[in-house]
């Protein structure tokens, strides 16, 4: 079994402008994959320093979208990181950032969790273009 249920990509932002780069982002990754949008966080959140969204998105969907992000991230930083049992590890010492590292506060992550905690990933996104249109 893969140990990795899921993957998160945090996309941040600091001003005006760069929220306007993460608003393009979020219109071509809504296009173009199958994936669960979060909601705008416009303040720090949890354990993220930074003002973001989330994109939630199945072990699949990695192999196409991490490379998009990797050419289309507009300069922004990205947290990519993987949804185990073990949450301060995911964030701390096995992700991967896009851009600039942000801060991550450790002590809202907590060591462990329960399988059943782990939410499924429930896409909201309908795709009609390929991912490299
Ligand atoms: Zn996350």
């Amino acid at each position: 079994m893969n140990p990795i249920m899921s993957y998160h990509a945090h996309i941040y932002f600091r001003t005006p402008a760069e929220r306007a780069r993460a608003a393009w982002m979020r219109e071509r990754i809504a296009e173009r994959f199958l994936v669960q949008l979060g909601r705008w966080h416009e303040q720090r959140i949890g354990p993220h320093d930074v003002a973001m969204y989330q994109v939630a998105f199945d072990v699949p969907v990695f192999a196409t979208f991490v490379p998009w992000l990797m050419l289309n991230r507009k300069g922004l930083s990205v947290l990519v990181h993987p949804n185990t049992l073990a949450p301060r590890a995911d964030h701390l010492h096995n992700a991967l950032w896009l851009g600039d590292v942000q801060k991550v506060h450790p002590e809202i992550l907590s060591e462990r969790i329960e399988a059943h905690q782990e939410d499924a990933i429930v896409p909201n996104t309908q795709p009609t273009l390929a991912p490299w249109s």
